[in-house]
């Protein structure tokens, strides 16, 4: 068994896997993906997976998930269908009052290229007629859209595979160690020697960081996602808290709650989440909710993504973020160009990890 890499990226969820796969694409050989469990175990395999843009804030940040939200049509020729869907998306407001602030929304993004519109009552109803005829208004952009979170992290995984990428699963790192230029992982199944260390935990990045004395400051919050028995097409865009599944199942999820690494699902967060489903969908009422089940975000403190070098302890990265589902593809060629040619061809440096010192 091979114990020494040139890389090892610790996680296995979409970004581990997308950065993976890029890497491959730059060089086939010494790079060993390790998850404590199997690739979807993670905050991947429980989320809604919108490839969203619009309504994020400050607008270098929404700039910057509209690039990676470009990514993903070529993406999609290079690995294979990951049910990609630029459906539109819609968020819409039902006081007339809130429509100044989808016109200076609007307006901060058309600076940075980013096309929203804001729609009145009559235009929202004619694109989702299935809405609460009570809306006021949305504001729409056309970027926004959805992906298969499953076929991502297994495409990206084949991919990358086929290209020359280890995977060892079920092989939790429990300590990482530098000497000299060699960082040492332990891990449940044995040592592994290697020159570069990419932190991609995820929700658990905090603990990965202690191990190498690096402050990771990423907090868990709970999401709990309701799922509906598949139902005709019905819902035409991605919309505020929901999304319609190509087998037809509505997935409905609002919550954002503290609660540690506990993912059980609540009787009191579900009847909100339906309420507010229905709400926002009348016809919504009629549906069998068939599953719940809930993720943890790994939201660090400031909101926006951590990507980069670690300065303070040389050959070490870092890639966690909420929105990762959005920010794979970028974050995945991101990191290959930081790693590969010592620099990125888009700025990381608002992310860098030396804004929380
Ligand atoms: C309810 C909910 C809704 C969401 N909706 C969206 C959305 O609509 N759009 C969007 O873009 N994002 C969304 N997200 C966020 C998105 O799902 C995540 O940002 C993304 O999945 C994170 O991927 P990851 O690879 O960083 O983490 P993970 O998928 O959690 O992967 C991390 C991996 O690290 C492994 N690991 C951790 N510690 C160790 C260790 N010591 N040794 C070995 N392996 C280890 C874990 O087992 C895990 O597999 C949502 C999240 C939730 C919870």
């Amino acid at each position: 068994m091979n114990t020494s890499y040139e890389t090892i990226i610790i996680g296995g969820g979409v970004i581990g896997n997308s950065i993976a796969y890029h890497l491959s694409e730059r060089y086939r050989e010494g790079v060993l993906v390790i998850d404590k469990k199997y690739p979807l175990s993670g905050t991947s395999g429980s989320t809604q997976a919108w490839v969203w843009v619009h309504n994020k804030t400050p607008s270098s940040y929404a700039e910057f998930s509209m690039y990676s939200a470009e990514l993903y049509p070529y993406l999609s020729r290079k690995i294979g269908d990951v049910e990609y869907k630029r459906t539109g998306g819609l968020s819409p407001f039902f006081n007339e009052k809130d429509r100044d602030k989808a016109k200076r929304l609007a307006e901060s993004y058309r600076e940075i290229g980013i096309k929203i519109k804001v729609l009145s009552r009559e235009e929202v109803i004619e694109k989702e007629p299935s809405i609460n005829p009570n809306v006021a208004g949305a504001t729409f952009s056309k970027i926004d859209g959805n992906v298969n979170p499953f076929r991502l992290a297994d495409m990206y995984m084949r991919a990358a595979k086929k290209n020359g990428i280890e995977y060892s699963y079920y092989n939790e790192v429990i300590d990482i160690q530098k000497k000299n230029d060699q960082f040492i992982v332990f891990s449940k199944n044995g040592e592994y020697t290697c020159k570069n260390v990419i932190l991609a935990g995820g929700t658990w990045s905090r603990e990965l960081g202690k191990m190498v004395g690096v402050h990771i400051p990423v907090n868990q919050v709970r999401g709990q996602i309701l799922v509906t028995e598949p139902l005709k097409p019905f819902i035409n865009y991605t919309i505020s808290g929901m999304r319609q599944a190509n087998n037809g199942e509505v997935l409905i999820g609002y919550s954002m709650e503290e609660a540690g690494f506990n993912r059980s699902t609540t009787l009191d967060v579900m009847q909100e989440t339906a309420n507010m489903a229905m709400y926002y969908i009348p016809d919504l009422g009629k549906a069998k909710v068939v599953r719940a089940f809930s993720g943890i975000r790994a939201v660090p403190e400031d909101g926006l993504p951590i990507i980069g070098k670690v300065p303070s302890v040389e050959n070490l990265y870092v890639a966690t973020m909420h929105s990762g589902i959005t920010l794979s593809p970028l974050v995945g060629t991101l990191m290959t160009e930081l790693l590969v040619d010592g620099d990125t061809s888009l700025s990381i440096a608002p992310y860098s990890i030396e804004r929380f010192k």
